[in-house]
Order: C-alpha cells, then sequence, then structure tokens
C-alpha cells in the first residue's frame, strides 16, 4: 500500500543504502562479531566506539551518546538537513526524487541546482589550470608565490587565474557547450546595461573557489593582481547571491577544516581567504574565514552542527574590537561558546604566523578571554571605577546586558556555573553585591519577551542542544541511564514496546489518545507511528525510522531499541504482556483524571446537593477499578 510518493521514493533511498557500505566510505570499519566498529569521527576516539547495527541499519557512539540511521549519519556527517540528506543519498543510489511540488523536475538550466554546481565545478577547473600552465599567467604565479602560498596548498584550495579579457570565461565556455544564462546563474558573468552584452566578472584577478561543507565548489572570489590599471578595482570581490551561494551563511574554508573540528569542536574564525591558507599551511587546520561580511546568525546556525567553541581572530584595531562587540550578543544566545583573539601590534594572522610562527599562534589562541570577559574589558578600559561613578554605571548596565543574554535555565548547564562565576567577579571588580547584580540581571532578562514555551528555551530545558563535546568520558559510555534521554518510564516502555514488535502499535492506536503520552519526544515518535499505520496498516522498525526526519527523534529510536532488545532478552515477559501492562496503566491515568474531575464537580455542586449519589457512586466505581491490579 502507498504512503505517497514523497514516503515511497524515502523507502527507495533506504532500501538501497546499506549502512557498513556508507559508513565504510567515510570511516575504516572494524568487524566485531556480527556488527562492525570504527573510531568515532566525532569524537576523539581511541578504541572503536562507533558500532554499526546491520540488521537495524543504525550507527550508535555511546560515548557522545548519538546515534541514528542512515539519513542521519549523512546528516551530521555532511553538517545537513534531512532533505539534503535524502538528496543526497538519493543521488548516490541513482535514484529520482519526485519533486517537491510534485511538479516534473526541473530541465537542465540555470533553475536547476545540479546544472550550476556542474558549471561551477568546470569553471574553478579552467581557471586553475590556467594559473598553473598558462604563460599569460606569470604573473599571478609570481604574486601567488610572494604570498608564500605553497604548491600542495595552491591545488588543495584549487587556486586559479582568471586573465584581464572581458570575455575569456565566456569562450571557454562556448567551446565546451555550456550556456551563458547558467554562467550568470552561477554568478561568473553579468550583462552590461549599456551594452546588453555578458561579460567576466572576474578579470585579472586571482581566484579562490569558495566551496560548501561537503566541498562543492559553489562561488568565487577574486583578488585583483597588484598593479592591475583599473585604479577603481575592488582588491577582493566574492561571487553575488546566487541559489547556490549565500556569504552571510557559508565560510571560506570550512570544508577542509571539517575532519579537524569535528574532533576539538572548536573553530578559528578569521577574515579572509589568505589568513586561511596561512594558518592551514602553517599545520593551524582548525580554521575558516568570513566571506566580506560579519559572523552572523546564519552562520553560527551552521558552526553549531560542528563545533561548541569558536574563536574570532581580529586584526587589533577599533574596528575590530566593534565586530566583537556585534557578534558577543548573537553567540550568547546561541549558547556557544565564543573566545576573542585580538592579534597585537595590528598584525593580521598571516602576518602574524609567518613572523611568530604556529605554536605562538596557537597559545594566544589559548589565552584567548572568552567573550564576556572580552567585553568587560573593552567597557571598562581606561575607566576609574572607583572615582568615575557615572561612567562605571554606565559600563556595568552594558555588562549586565550582555550577560542578561546568557541563557541559565539549565541548573546543570556549564554556562550557568560560568555565569555565577562572572557575576561574582564583577561583584568585586565594581564593588556591588553579588544579590543585587543578579536581582538586576533578572529584570532586564524579565523585560525582554523571550516566551518561556520559545523552541530554544523547550530545547535547552531539555538538554537536546548538548553537543558530543569531548568531556563525555568513555566511562559513561556503559552508563544506560543515558538511554533513558530523560523520557518518563511509561513513555520509554511504549517506545520500547513499539521498535521491538511494531505491529503491535495496531491494538493502541484507538485507545490510546497521543495526549496521554507525557513527553513531547515520545509523543511525536507515537504519532508518526500511528499516522503510518492508519495509512499503510503496517509499521516496522525501519518504516518508523524512515518516517522520523528529525535526527534527534532518530537518536531517541536507536537509543531505545538498542536498550529495549539487551533487556528482551533478560525479561521473561514477552512484549504482548507489556503491552497489556503498559495499557492498564493508561487507564489507571484516565481513570484517575476523571475522578479528579468528578471530584471538583462535586466541590462545586456540594451546596445545591444534587445528584451527589450518583456522583459519588461513580467516584467509587473508578476507585474500585484503579485498585485493581
Ligand atoms: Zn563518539
Amino acid at each position: 500500500v502507498s504512503f505517497g510518493a514523497y514516503h515511497d521514493a524515502k523507502e527507495r533511498v533506504r532500501q538501497a543504502t546499506d549502512i557498513v557500505d556508507l559508513v565504510g566510505g567515510y570511516l575504516d570499519l572494524r568487524s566485531q562479531g556480527r556488527d562492525f566498529v570504527a573510531l568515532c569521527p566525532w569524537h576523539n576516539d581511541s578504541r572503536p566506539s562507533l558500532r554499526l547495527n546491520r540488521e537495524r541499519q543504525s550507527w550508535k557512539c555511546w560515548v557522545c551518546d548519538i546515534g541514528g540511521d542512515v539519513f542521519s549519519f549523512v546528516m551530521r556527517r555532511e553538517g545537513i538537513d534531512f532533505r539534503d540528506a535524502l538528496q543526497w543519498l538519493a543521488d548516490r543510489a541513482g535514484i529520482e526524487l519526485p519533486s517537491r511540488g510534485g511538479g516534473p523536475a526541473p530541465a537542465e538550466g540555470p533553475g536547476d541546482k545540479r546544472t550550476l554546481l556542474r558549471a561551477a565545478a568546470w569553471a574553478e577547473a579552467r581557471f586553475h589550470e590556467f594559473l598553473l600552465n598558462a604563460p599569460e599567467a606569470e604573473t599571478a604565479r609570481r604574486y601567488v608565490a610572494s604570498r608564500s602560498i605553497s604548491d600542495p596548498n595552491i591545488r588543495r584550495f584549487r587556486i586559479g587565474y582568471s586573465p584581464p579579457t572581458w570575455q575569456w570565461i565566456l569562450e571557454q565556455a562556448s567551446r565546451d557547450g555550456i550556456a551563458r544564462d547558467v554562467l550568470q546563474a552561477v554568478g561568473l558573468v553579468a550583462v552590461s546595461e549599456r551594452t546588453r552584452t555578458f561579460y567576466d566578472r572576474f578579470r585579472n584577478r586571482v581566484i579562490f573557489p569558495i566551496r560548501d561543507p561537503q566541498g562543492r565548489t559553489i562561488a568565487f572570489g577574486g583578488r585583483v593582481l597588484p598593479g592591475d590599471d583599473d585604479a577603481n578595482a575592488a582588491k577582493y570581490i566574492n561571487s553575488p547571491e546566487t541559489p547556490l551561494f549565500s556569504k552571510s551563511e557559508q565560510l571560506y574554508g570550512l570544508d577542509l577544516a571539517r575532519d579537524a573540528i569535528a574532533k576539538s569542536r572548536h573553530i578559528m574564525i578569521m577574515e579572509g581567504y589568505t589568513d586561511v591558507i596561512a594558518a592551514v599551511q602553517h599545520g593551524v587546520a582548525e580554521v575558516a574565514a568570513v566571506l566580506g561580511t560579519a559572523l552572523g546568525e546564519r552562520h553560527l546556525r551552521v558552526l553549531k552542527r560542528y563545533v561548541d567553541r569558536v574563536t574570532l581572530v581580529l586584526d587589533g584595531d577599533a574596528a575590530g574590537r566593534r565586530r566583537a562587540n556585534d557578534v558577543l550578543k548573537l553567540f550568547l544566545a546561541a549558547n556557544l561558546d565564543l573566545r576573542i583573539l585580538t592579534l597585537p601590534d595590528e598584525l593580521d594572522p598571516c602576518d602574524f604566523l609567518r613572523d611568530r610562527g604556529a605554536d605562538a599562534f596557537r597559545t594566544r589562541c589559548d589565552e584567548a578571554p572568552d567573550a564576556i570577559e572580552h567585553k568587560i574589558r573593552v567597557e571598562t578600559e581606561g575607566l576609574d571605577l572607583a572615582r568615575d561613578t557615572h561612567r562605571a554605571n554606565v559600563a556595568l548596565e552594558e555588562i549586565l546586558a550582555t550577560l542578561a543574554l546568557q541563557p541559565i535555565d539549565d541548573p546543570a548547564s556549564p554556562v550557568r556555573l560560568r555565569h555565577q562565576q562572572i557575576v561574582a567577579r564583577l561583584g568585586r571588580r565594581f564593588g556591588v553585591s553579588e544579590s543585587a547584580l543578579t536581582t538586576r540581571c533578572d529584570a532586564i532578562r524579565g523585560s525582554r519577551a523571550t516566551p518561556a514555551g520559545s523552541p530554544a528555551a523547550e530545547r535547552s530545558a531539555r538538554g537536546l542542544d548538548r553537543g558530543p563535546g569531548p568531556s563525555a568520558s568513555p566511562g559513561d559510555s556503559a552508563d544506560l541511564a543515558l538511554s533513558a534521554r530523560g523520557l518518563p518510564d511509561r513513555d520509554r516502555e511504549l517506545l520500547e514496546i513499539l521498535v521491538l514488535d511494531p505491529a503491535l502499535i495496531g491494538q493502541l492506536v484507538d485507545t490510546l489518545p497521543s495526549e496521554l503520552v507525557a513527553s513531547q519526544e515520545a509523543r511525536r515518535i507515537y504519532e508518526a507511528c500511528a499516522e503510518r499505520w492508519h495509512a499503510t496498516e503496517s509499521l516496522t522498525f525501519a518504516q518508523i525510522m524512515t518516517d522520523i526526519e528529525d535526527a534527534d527523534l532518530k537518536n531517541v529510536l536507536v537509543d531505545v531499541d538498542e536498550t529495549a532488545r539487551r533487556k528482551a532478552a533478560r525479561t521473561e515477559h514477552s512484549t504482548r504482556e507489556r503491552l497489556t501492562l503498559l495499557v492498564r496503566a493508561y487507564d489507571r491515568i484516565v481513570a484517575r483524571r476523571e475522578g479528579e474531575g468528578i471530584l471538583a464537580d462535586l466541590q462545586r455542586t456540594a451546596e445545591e446537593g444534587d445528584d451527589q449519589v450518583d456522583k459519588l457512586e461513580a467516584l467509587l466505581a473508578i476507585h474500585r477499578q484503579t485498585k485493581c491490579p
């Protein structure tokens, strides 16, 4: 029975993808019993902690406390959302997905993303070959050498050159059969308003291809060669916004940094391509750069998939200080640890690395103050706190306003502890009591309109935002309490029954309304199971897993599945018996709620004295029922 074209396509992609084959493409697998294990790429793993379950087609690292299926492996590994992971796996398996609108798939042309990606890759190769081989590229080669970029790095970053003519890439394209409107959609050419003809956007520039985190070329940056005749030419230009490229989201070099940052969960953000290349050349791999824009909210959303800590590397000028101030609030709200590294003597990272070396750079990085400390330093710079009380108060208010952005609802969060330490430090520094500071901070927080039920607040309350940081020690791995993920016992029992014997949902759907499932995670999974059952009268573990697209919920499912099957091997109760007990437990909840309702009614109508006897009898009946074993 069909459950819609979209679900059918998902199903086909799942069936065409084997977890062992997929993960084996990324990691070295070793067989262990019936399963495979690998060194987990998301923590500093010395013994293989990532386990593949071939039968369930699932993966799990107990140290990181993360797991999932083929889709969520690709989501996590490639840093993409479910739809993109589905497309990625469909491409890999050669399966055509139905288009989202249900209409025919777009033909090859400027509207087709894959055509644009092919064109960008093609152009990258043309520029790169030209830089390496063309006699006309001699000046460009000399410039690149003068920036001490090594040959291996020229190749690694696929640096290229576009000569100073107006139609070079257009001529290459017409020779290779690439349409002009496709080049325009990639941002390589533009149309002259005066002559209405196409012209190359990048002329006489060293080309730095910009790639997405998956390593696909999506845009270009160009640096004009020194001595260019055109005095008006900007030193650096980037591709305009295109269907492939958004500068507020992309970071230069992130694709090459991914393996390094996956282990350390830390990245340094610089301001230019050449800074990144210089860092990599000096053996500092955890680097990326913004692309002609300040670090913004969308960058953070991308970075959060990979890291817990970001060090912003700034030139030591005033503009750099202002930028730090601007991003600080974003970081606090995103609950990411931000450090600010200000280089001395107005050096940029390139110069600093060349003059003082990578070790000095790393030391500076390790000593970089966190963002709030940085904020305190900036606000109190040159201020006599004891004498200039007015300015001290202004500075303190400014600092507290920033501090109040920190989410500290979760009492177990390290942020909260850190917050308290900062308040204590501020108190000493400004000579104000800690309680007064906390009160003021709470007042600022309270005056901001952030509804308590906002998704972010809920997430942080549930603790799902906790990344697989290096803080998890291998000792945690055997602790099955993790598998509970804070699920109430009854919800966990429900999920365990569903993963062990999914067809039992048939006995539940009509009797168990989803409102009775207490936790949001279990309720969403139960609802997906019920929806599938209503549509197809069938349910398997693989179907549940494929229907659920949320990576966190997939994680919960794998978690429950692993625990459930271990438990099932030990217990004498059959899944059916467990279901009977569970249904009784839910019945008791319903009965208790009804009883409470009647009691409330009774109290309301006590004065009027009518039909109290009937109600009392009903209550007693329920009472007897709930006492039954
Ligand atoms: Zn791990």
